[in-house]
């Protein structure tokens, strides 16, 4: 696996951003709360591991909602359009990345569907891709 930069931006274009790293995982995430977080069927994440998030524009707009209950879900968005933003897990060194944030392409794809013991019935699947009700272990 090699090292890459992608660029990506929110819905208005406030913020843009850079990521470099290892882009190891990417998975549609089935998850009640990616479901809320994007009102779609599921989100679809992508992880740099190790991962580097640099703001280039518009940090001052970058908000972040944790989750109360949750150990580690947040959800980061724009201010202004509330476009989902990547974000570095606090004291590691993965970024999660919402793919769809992306302008470049993404170097890999994705390679499974989690968290689908959660799915919505009307979520889109029909392909070929692994499912776990959870994690992949
Ligand atoms: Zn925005
Ligand atoms: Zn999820």
């Amino acid at each position: 696996m090699s090292t890459t930069t992608l660029k990506g931006s929110c819905l208005c274009g406030a913020v843009k951003y850079e990521v470099t790293g290892e882009a190891t995982r990417f998975f549609h995430c089935h998850c009640s709360r990616c479901r809320k977080a994007t009102g779609t069927g599921h989100a679809s994440n992508m992880f740099l591991q190790p991962g580097e998030l640099k703001w280039l524009q518009g940090e001052d707009q970058v908000r972040s909602f944790k989750l109360p209950d949750a150990k580690r879900f947040t959800n980061t968005f724009c201010a202004t359009c509330g476009g989902r933003l990547p974000r570095q897990a606090p004291g590691t060194d993965v970024v999660l990345v919402p793919a769809g944030s992306l302008d470049s392409d993404a170097p890999i794809k994705p390679q499974a569907r989690i968290f689908t013991a959660w799915s919505a019935k009307w979520a889109c699947s029909g392909d070929a891709l692994p499912a776990y009700p959870e994690l992949p272990t």
